[in-house]
């Protein structure tokens, strides 16, 4: 190192403090970036790479951004998941002897973006800590920089709950210590793109100490001091709006894991990951960023408190039947800025007038939200108007202070009120009389001379001059003016008077220039003490505006209120898929319903492909989900029991990328629910055994829907293609048939799309193939096949095999009724064929007792000689 220059020696050294990001080294106008940091970021944002001696033997390579462009370039690269460091010069280089001291003044990383394109409003940007303890729990932090909020809780032992909850967050950034289990480590990257970052402290400090009050739990406050002692050593400024942290558990929240939120598009759907056409991009008419983030949130989190669904219930009906109000909140909202987020950059310092003049428009909404909700004059109404605070002092001190149309930049001034500040009153009154001096010196001094065409003006060079052109020179008596600069047709002049009348306006734009800052800090300093009453107003609006957009798609799209049963049955009349319907224009969707109740466990739906099978479950799984998070439901009717958790198993196109081959995520998943699920939960599986060869796939659909039947007694939709399941009804007196009726028309299948009792009754496949427009030729061959196949019988589910008590797989389940002895393959002989054709003849019902013991007596000495 020691032949490297003083410069390259400083950098080495705060590198080697920063090895995981990329260190943005300030050089004047510009950040390099050099060695192997040069290499990457040259590739990474296709900037030219070039080179400079650095006093070793070969000369370093080195690329840069200047400064006032280097935001996007940061942005670009956290968006691909890296980090970058920031290296300022911390001292004057006038003062510096040697190389100018730098330091890293913020670290900037995928999960502490505090403003540009990286943070979507209506998004959360999380980074997480994740604390492994030695009885196999895992302590779980999150944190959204953006708006201060953080939670904590703890985890069982299974680490698929850690991966599961970071998945839900869409964590972008995970903090672990550095000696977390590898293994762990590679699934959480696997799973997401996730940012792994490592803070080996956990204990409480001074500066974060107070947001730790409210946990009890030593494990809980290990797990946060991680988050925070990162954040506040990466972020090296006021954290003053982080909020105090408060615990939650999984279990208080209706419980749906990763793949199921996925395989029901609730926030985005499967094949394009954006939010157009799932659950959330139907339900969002939140008027403000805010109330948009919240609203997934409570997507992604579903309530099992029946008090606290009703209570949101119970605002959503009054909303909706308040038409003109409601069109009103929803005017006044529009005007709200995002309050959360805008709290979260006053504590980092960073807003402008602008930003607090919006914060003002803001808050003068308040009082008519307030005084709109308070009118409803339901309990839940009150209590809701009465948490919406308009924070007065902040809404009065920003009217007095700043102009309704400030400049963005903090320096130029115009930014205070007349009035405010009796010092700035007093310099702009000395600009502005200097001003008018200026502006009437003209007229004087055109009088004086005679010249129509002198002109008073201005440039930053030479200050104030009178000019006076090439022409009108002669005009001038000598020494009149002092000369001051020649053009080539005029001549431009000052005068003592004019010059010192200039210094008092220069002077006191400086000033003026000074004072406004400083006044605005100190505005801004105020404001930043109301940041807890601003950030309670924001959760309070948010609220207000996701009850709203409930309301509002509620009446749009013709939901109803859905009643809860305390007897865990369902009835849902003309039930639809909302997102389908509104896709497809409700005048072609079919509504259908659904009844299920403690005779009603498991509805085995058969149908043929494309019949709407899967869209059927999906539709039941939305409804309840509707339901949890206080939202009105896509039907004429509904009672629905309140579900502790959800289970899906329908296939996904894209679980190859984990690497596992279908048919084991199939089953990996058809594992998680059964052994999960209660008798309060909701299982959706579709085909499943659908991967593997017909007997097995029919084996394991069978021996699953026994088992929930007479194990779980979860509600369960079990939608398959083997029509020889449909026999399980005869056996399982909870079980019923329901299929997807479809019609022939013209030796064409016709789907009806609607849900009938009864198993279906024939299948549709080769018509599905036609419509798919298979060559003719093929599926006249196909039609032939299928007869052939159709004359010998296929073997049915046994009947015997069906227990009424599951027995574990000791008592060997058959499901055929070939005793199992008899070899499938064994052709029969021409004596068993004879006896075989003597068991066919008879005629049992004419046979008395006696005769049939004879006869089988009989046969038997037959077959055994
Ligand atoms: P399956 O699971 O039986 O293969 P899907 O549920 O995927 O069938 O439905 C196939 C298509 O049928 C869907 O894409 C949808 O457009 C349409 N569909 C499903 N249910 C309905 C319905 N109730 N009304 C109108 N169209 C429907």
């Amino acid at each position: 190192m020691a032949h490297y220059t003083p410069m390259i020696q400083q950098y080495l050294k705060v590198k080697a403090e920063h090895q995981d990001a990329f260190l943005f080294f300030r050089l004047g106008d510009f950040y390099e970036m050099f060695f192997e940091d040069a290499l990457k970021a040259s590739q990474e944002l296709e900037i030219t790479l070039t080179s400079r001696e650095g006093g070793g033997d070969e000369k370093i390579p080195m690329c840069g951004v200047p400064y006032h462009s280097a935001q996007s370039y940061i942005e670009q690269l956290i968006e691909k998941g890296y980090k970058v460091a920031i290296c300022e010069q911390t001292e004057d280089p006038k003062q510096a002897k040697g190389v100018v001291r730098r330091e890293v003044v913020q670290l900037i990383t995928p999960g502490t973006l505090m403003e540009g394109r990286g943070l979507n409003d209506k998004e959360n940007n999380y980074i997480a800590s994740v604390t492994p303890f030695a009885d196999n729990t895992f302590g779980l932090a999150y944190s959204d920089l953006s708006t201060g909020e953080s939670k904590v809780t703890l985890l069982s032992n299974q680490f698929d709950e850690v991966l599961n909850e970071l998945a839900v967050l869409g964590a972008k950034e995970v903090v672990i210590p550095s000696n977390f289990n590898g293994e762990l480590q590679k699934q959480m990257r696997d799973r997401s793109a996730i940012t792994l970052s490592f803070e080996d402290k956990d204990g409480t400090e001074e500066s974060f100490s107070s947001l730790l009050l409210d946990l009890t739990q030593n494990k809980l406050k290990q797990t946060a001091a991680r988050l925070f002692h990162y954040l506040y050593r990466t972020q090296k400024r006021s954290l003053d709006h982080l909020q105090s942290v408060s615990t939650y558990q999984i279990q208080q929240y209706l419980k749906i894991d990763y793949f199921s939120k996925r395989n029901l598009e609730l926030t985005e759907t499967i094949r394009s990951k954006g939010k157009k056409g799932s659950l959330l991009w139907l339900l969002d008419g939140t008027m403000t960023a805010m109330g948009g983030r919240m609203l997934k949130q409570w997507i992604d989190r579903p309530l099992i408190d029946k008090h606290e669904i009703i209570r949101r219930q119970n605002l959503v009906d009054t909303l909706i039947q308040h038409y003109f109000e409601r069109q009103d909140l929803r005017e006044k909202l529009k005007e709200v800025y995002d309050l959360e987020r805008l709290a979260g950059r006053v504590a980092f310092g960073n807003v402008n007038a602008r930003d607090l003049v919006q914060l003002k428009r803001s808050l003068t909404q308040i009082p008519f939200l307030k005084e709109i909700v308070r009118q409803f004059e339901t309990e839940e109404a009150v209590e809701l108007a009465e948490q919406l605070d308009p924070v007065e002092e902040v809404t009065d001190l920003l009217e007095q202070a700043i102009v309704d149309n400030p400049p963005l930049s903090l320096k130029e001034g115009n930014m205070i009120r007349d009035g405010y500040n009796a010092q700035l009153d007093q310099f702009r009154d000395a600009s502005r009389n200097g001003k008018t001096w200026i502006a009437q010196l003209e007229q004087k001094e055109r009088e004086k001379t005679g010249i129509k065409s002198l002109k008073v003006g201005y440039n930053r060079v030479f200050g104030y001059y009178i000019e006076v052109t090439r022409a009108n020179l002669h005009l001038l008596q000598e020494g009149q003016y002092e000369r001051k600069q020649t053009l080539t047709n005029a001549e431009r002049f000052i005068t003592p008077e004019l010059k010192e009348k200039e210094a008092l306006i220069l002077q006191a734009e400086e000033k003026i220039g000074e004072l406004e800052y400083e006044l605005f800090t100190n505005i801004r300093e105020t404001v930043k003490e109301y940041i807890p009453r601003l950030q309670s107003l924001a959760k309070n609006a948010s609220k207000l505006d996701v009850l709203q957009c409930f309301a509002q798609v509620s009446e749009e799209r013709r939901f109803v209120k859905p009643q809860f049963s305390e007897e865990r049955r369902i009835v849902i009349k003309d039930g639809r898929h909302p997102v389908v319907e509104k896709v497809l224009n409700s005048q072609e969707y079919v509504p259908n319903d659904c009844y299920m109740d403690s005779e009603r466990e498991v509805l085995l739906i058969t149908g043929p492909n494309m019949s709407g099978k899967s869209t059927y479950m999906r539709q039941i799984a939305l409804i309840a989900i509707l339901a949890q998070i206080g939202c009105y439901v896509p039907a004429n009717e509904a009672v629905l029991p309140i579900f502790d958790q959800v289970f899906t198993r329908i296939g996904a196109a894209d679980d190859l990328i984990s690497g596992q081959s279908t048919f084991m995520v199939e089953m990996l998943e058809a594992k998680n629910a059964i052994t999960n699920a209660t008798q309060n939960s909701l299982i959706l599986f579709d085909e499943i055994g659908r991967g593997t060869s017909t007997y097995d796939g029919m084996a394991l659909a069978q021996a699953m829907i026994e088992y929930i039947h007479n194990r779980i007694g979860a509600k369960t939709l079990f939608s398959t293609h083997y029509h020889e399941l449909t026999v399980l009804e005869e056996n399982l007196p909870k079980l019923k048939n329901v299929h997807v009726s479809a019609v022939e028309h013209n030796g064409k299948v016709v789907f009806l799309h609607k849900i009938k009792e009864g198993p279906a009754d024939k299948s549709y496949g080769i018509h599905v193939a036609q419509l798919a427009e298979l060559p003719n030729e093929l599926i006249a061959r196909a039609e032939e096949i299928l007869q052939e196949l159709e004359a010998e019988p296929m073997p049915q589910p046994s009947a015997v095999a069906i227990k009424e008590e599951y027995h574990e797989p000791s008592g060997q389940l058959s499901f055929f009724d070939e005793p199992k002895e008899i070899d499938q393959s064994h052709t029969p002989s021409a004596k068993e064929k004879r006896v075989l054709e003597q068991l066919k003849k008879l005629d049992i019902l004419d046979m008395t007792p006696l005769q049939a013991m004879n006869t089988l007596y009989e046969l038997h000495k037959k077959i055994k000689s």
